[in-house]
């Protein structure tokens, strides 16, 4: 499955951020025997979707889809001159589906910052920096040769264009990312085998705060500095304290700081859509769940994440959106109503799809 690599300078939260991913962990709660690796965190995706399902079918359990966090020790300056860590602080990013930043704003004077003041901008910079230094690194000793190969293979010219492109948003202190060359898109395709870290799309969590949480100002400034990557503000400390706590603790405590859910659900859901992921969702008297699938996924494919053989033998899908299935009440009534639609092969999936998949066995 996708991950999301955590990093960020020392101190800034992110142990303190992980402990509460790791506490939050659904797979424990799911799949007892599932084996989970200690620096893996595998957060659910909050749909509210699924209850009403598990209502509407009777559903004993909820299986939300999820999120595969990696905690990534040791960014340090220098992490790009390949010493020890640093080597594999990279190659831990390169693995990375995504890299979500941990960046500190909460102004705690018992904490001690790496560098002295607490500056969202420099942190960003920092790290930035030591990814940009990797990825020109990459390009240093795979140009030279293409440029000389060119002259002789004609059709590898697009690609030298390509990465000498790159070489000039990098060394102008860009991330491929943020210059809209991210991984995915048309643009980053001839740079595919160079596996540079800043095409990766990025996220940031800003540590701030309680009274922080709610300054809609001081989120806007930090939300310019990290666009087009999305901002997600929290405290981890609170994260952890909500951890711990039932729901409805965990509510009292959330309304009493202004906000409406944790910052780890938001995390999650922002994570999902950044890793250019989409859910379909089944039902039934097991269970109500959410399937993840890339985004665009046929029929087919969405058919083999539940079994291969369910691709493999694939005759069609019955697909009810969830909006028709509430509104009808059951599957009987949708297919009264007309709001079953049978689809085949090369239907795209939508959000909100509820589906029964026909196949050979
Ligand atoms: P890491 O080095 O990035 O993993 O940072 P840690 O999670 O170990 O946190 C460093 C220190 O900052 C610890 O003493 C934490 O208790 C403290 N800390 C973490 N998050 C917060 C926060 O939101 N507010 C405050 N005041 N302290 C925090």
């Amino acid at each position: 499955s996708l991950t999301i690599g955590i990093v960020g300078l020392p101190n800034v939260g992110k142990s303190t951020l992980f402990n509460a991913l790791t506490k939050n962990d659904v797979l424990a709660a799911n799949y007892p025997f599932a084996t989970i690796e200690p620096n893996v965190g595998v957060v659910g995706v909050p749909d509210p979707r699924l209850a009403k399902l598990a209502e509407v079918f009777g559903s004993a359990k909820q299986l939300p889809a999820t999120v595969d966090f990696v905690d990534i020790a040791g960014i340090v300056r220098g992490a790009s001159e390949g010493e020890g860590l640093g080597n594999k602080f990279l190659a831990n990013i390169r693995e990375s589906d995504a890299i979500c930043q941990v960046i500190r704003a909460f102004k705690d004077e018992n904490v001690v910052h790496v560098d002295g003041k607490v500056s969202p901008k420099d942190d960003i910079e920092t790290i930035n920096t030591e990814l940009i230094l990797a990825d020109l690194q990459t390009i240093e000793k795979v140009l030279p040769r293409l440029q000389k190969e060119s002259r002789i293979k004609k059709d590898i010219g697009p690609k030298v264009k390509a990465v000498e492109e790159a070489q000039k948003i990098l060394e102008s202190g860009q991330t491929l990312f943020a210059a809209g060359i991210a991984q995915g898109t048309e643009a980053a395709e001839p740079l595919h085998d160079l596996h540079l870290l800043t095409g990766k799309p990025f996220l940031y969590v800003f540590n701030v705060d309680e009274d922080e949480l709610t300054d809609e100002d001081f989120k806007n400034e930090q939300r310019a500095l990290v666009a087009p990557a999305e901002a997600i503000f929290l405290n981890a400390k609170l994260e952890q304290d909500l951890a711990e706590l039932d729901d409805e603790e965990a509510l009292e405590l959330l309304q009493s700081v202004g906000q409406d859910e944790p910052g780890l659900a938001t995390l999650a859901r922002v994570g999902f859509n950044t890793l250019g992921l989409q859910t379909y969702l089944t039902a039934g008297p097991k269970e109500s769940r959410a399937w993840t699938i890339k985004r665009g996924a046929t029929a087919p494919e969405a058919a083999g994440v539940i079994h291969t053989d369910f691709q493999k033998g694939f005759i069609k899908a019955e697909v009810i959106s969830f909006a028709d299935l509430i509104e009808t009440g059951s599957v009987a009534e949708a297919r009264a109503k007309g709001k079953a639609r049978m689809e085949g092969k090369e239907y795209v999936m939508q959000d909100g799809d509820v589906v029964e998949f026909r196949f050979n066995v």
